[in-house]
């Protein structure tokens, strides 16, 4: 099971303050980027997400990091025979010590973006987050985001991969080519769980063709849209020369 970790650990205040209502809070951008572009420059290793937090006439906001493609694995396993009842989830989050490592570069990146001369307009104050196990430690050290990460991080939301796609020969996959379980007759598995870990962005677009893909291959499977052809009798199909001369 392959699931992404996101933790907003940089709040910060702007010089300005509103004069109106309060606007909601909204997330204003999304950025992708590479730490490591040696390695494959169009593969994005971390997402940014960049969030307007207004509060009580002050303007605020927070910038989200998402490590793309976590080494720690989780799994699951049924908890009953019902199949009603939750599974057990087991999310092994940062149990791969590079994962950490990783997201400490991706903060790095963060906050040479906030030194940059447009956020710098700002007037930038740091707001320190609620983590009290954090608060003895100094405040910007990699020890520092090594704890409020762990403090503050959560799921991003977008699990995947828990019957993934592959031959059978592989002893880990769950589905064939054709979406259809190993070993039983009839049965496709058409969601986020046949991903392998190959998405770079959010999941929702990816599990759209999954389904576009799906409804073509049980069509086919069933021999639909081609009635029209079956349901006219022989002498009056076209033979391929007939129809250049029609
Ligand atoms: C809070 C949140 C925000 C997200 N934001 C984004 C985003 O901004 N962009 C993006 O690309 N992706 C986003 N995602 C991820 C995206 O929603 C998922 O990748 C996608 O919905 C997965 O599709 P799915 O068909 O695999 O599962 P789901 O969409 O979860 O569909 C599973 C369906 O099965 C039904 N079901 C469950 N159990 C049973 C049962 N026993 N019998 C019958 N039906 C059952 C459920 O009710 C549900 O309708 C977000 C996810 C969450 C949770």
């Amino acid at each position: 099971m392959n699931l992404r970790f996101i933790s907003f650990p940089l709040h910060l205040a702007t010089n300005r303050t509103l004069t109106s209502a309060v606007s909601p809070k909204k997330l204003e951008a999304i950025a992708f980027l590479n730490t490591a572009p040696q390695t494959n420059p169009t593969e994005p290793s971390h997402e940014i997400l960049f969030q307007y937090e207004p509060k009580d006439m002050r303007e605020y906001f927070s910038l989200g990091l998402i490590h793309l493609k976590p080494s720690s694995k989780g799994f699951l396993k049924l908890n009953t025979t019902n199949p009603m009842d939750s599974p057990l989830i087991y999310t092994n989050f940062l149990s791969n010590p590079n994962d950490m490592e990783e997201i400490l570069r991706g903060i790095a990146e963060c906050l040479k973006i906030l030194r940059s001369e447009e956020f710098a307009k700002l007037g930038l104050r740091t707001r320190k987050l609620k983590a009290p196990p954090c608060d003895q430690l100094r405040y910007g050290t990699d020890d520092y985001w090594r704890c409020v990460v762990r403090h503050v991080g959560h799921a991003a939301d977008q699990p995947y991969g828990t019957c993934p796609m592959g031959s059978r020969e592989n002893g880990q996959s769950v589905v064939s080519y054709e979406l259809k379980v190993h070993g039983i007759e009839n049965l496709r598995i058409v969601d986020a769980s046949v991903m392998l870990p190959v998405s770079n962005g959010h999941t929702q677009a990816t599990v759209y063709v999954i389904a576009e893909k799906a409804s073509d291959l049980i069509k086919n499977s069933w021999d639909w849209g081609n009635e029209l052809e079956r349901s006219i009798p022989l002498p009056l199909r076209l033979s391929p020369a007939a129809a250049a001369f029609d």
